[in-house]
């Protein structure tokens, strides 16, 4: 079965456990998930509507109509409808006459995608239905990658360790963090990368230290930490690699520092294992840090899921039940940041297998002297 019409399937056999009216995908990358229409709509509306008969009806702004023809051509039966939102429609008003009955009694929506006011209008036009959330089954979905997906994620991240690699000839003495982004921003394009996954980070000396700093004139010094952060797009999929590298000499502190998130980000890759929760996964880098006196300097969760975006379920944090399941791709990323001496963060992707964590990023993690 082709893969859209599978994952319609999932939906649809969800709304029928669940005695649910109507579905309504209103975010993009969603709609993208279970139709293969890629569309960035900005403000405007768009949504895939699923009634409980089969029947599947896309809104798109008038202006993107041609393109969800032309996506849509390939594969028939994904939906039976494409109907154009005007910038002068009132899409509520559309929904009603076109796709859902005045009356349902029960739709779903991606609660954590639509703003209040939607949820306002919403309402408003459909005073007789119950709300529920049908966002977490879709992000369950995307959760288990196929090989298909999995195979453009490597894609994505064989491109940035080559940026990562090309980018660090670029460093010497002096040099600025913000020149370092834009060579390797402009790296990222030339060998072929759709966009950067988010703003290139590159931090130096006390900024490392900053877990989201922001890159800016300062310069690049002998003996001090310089930290990378950085991925790209390509083909709809994306990834996420940190290195931590040292110019020069490290002081014994530093190297302490370093040696420490190595072995706690490699005793969070032992600690994947399905069937187990993620706060396991947390918990093993938490505990390694914990011990070596650096606790209260690792601030943040261990990881987070990966692929359509880079940020997306599951959160690898130490609260999170949720089981460890194979096809998951999440980053492992622990870190210390002391201030004033400058910070480390060593972060891989990693996908889930029956035998645990494949890591999927391969740059050297040893701590390189530039
Ligand atoms: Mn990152
Ligand atoms: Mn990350």
């Amino acid at each position: 079965m082709n893969q859209y019409i599978e994952r319609l399937q999932s939906i649809q056999n969800k709304m029928e456990a669940q005695k649910v009216d109507a579905v309504l995908v209103t975010s993009p990358l969603s709609v993208a998930y279970v139709t293969g229409f890629v569309c960035d709509p900005h403000e405007r509306f768009m949504a895939l509507v699923i009634n409980r008969n089969g029947n599947r009806i896309l809104f798109v702004p008038a202006l993107e109509k041609e393109q969800a023809e032309t996506s849509l051509r390939n594969i028939p039966g994904i939906v039976q409808e494409i109907v154009p939102v005007a910038d002068t429609d009132n899409p509520c008003n559309l929904l009603k006459g076109k796709a859902l009955h005045p009356g349902s009694k029960s739709i779903a929506v991606e609660k954590s995608h639509l703003r209040f006011s939607q949820a306002d209008e919403l309402r408003e036009a459909f005073p007789e239905a119950s709300f529920t959330d049908i966002g977490r089954h879709i992000s369950l979905l995307r959760n288990r990658k196929t090989a298909g997906e999995a195979a453009k994620i490597r894609e994505a991240i064989r491109l940035i360790e080559d940026v990562l690699q090309e980018g660090l000839t670029r460093v010497k003495p002096g040099v600025t963090e913000i020149e370092l982004v834009a060579e390797l921003e402009y790296v990222m394009k030339k060998k072929g990368a759709d966009f950067p996954a988010f703003s290139t980070m590159v931090l130096a000396g006390a900024n490392s230290a900053l877990p989201h700093g922001v890159p800016g004139m300062t310069t690049v010094q002998e003996g001090q930490f310089l930290l990378f952060d950085l991925g790209v797009f390509k083909n709809g999929y994306c990834s996420d690699i940190t290195r931590t590298f040292v110019l020069g000499e490290p002081t014994a502190e530093m190297e302490k520092i370093y040696d420490t998130v190595l072995r706690a980000e490699e005793a969070a890759i032992q600690a994947v294992r399905t069937g187990r929760p993620l706060a396991e996964v947390d918990r093993a880098a938490r505990e390694l840090i914990a011990g070596e006196g650096y606790g209260p300097y690792f601030t943040h969760r261990t990881g987070h899921g990966m692929g359509l975006e880079v940020h997306e379920y599951p959160s690898v944090h130490g609260e999170n039940q949720d089981p460890i399941v194979s096809g998951m791709v999440f980053t492992i990323e622990p870190g210390i940041y002391v201030p004033g001496v400058g910070g480390v963060r060593i972060e891989d992707d990693i996908f889930v297998t029956e035998n645990g964590a494949e890591v999927l990023t391969s740059f050297p993690k040893n701590l390189t002297r530039l």
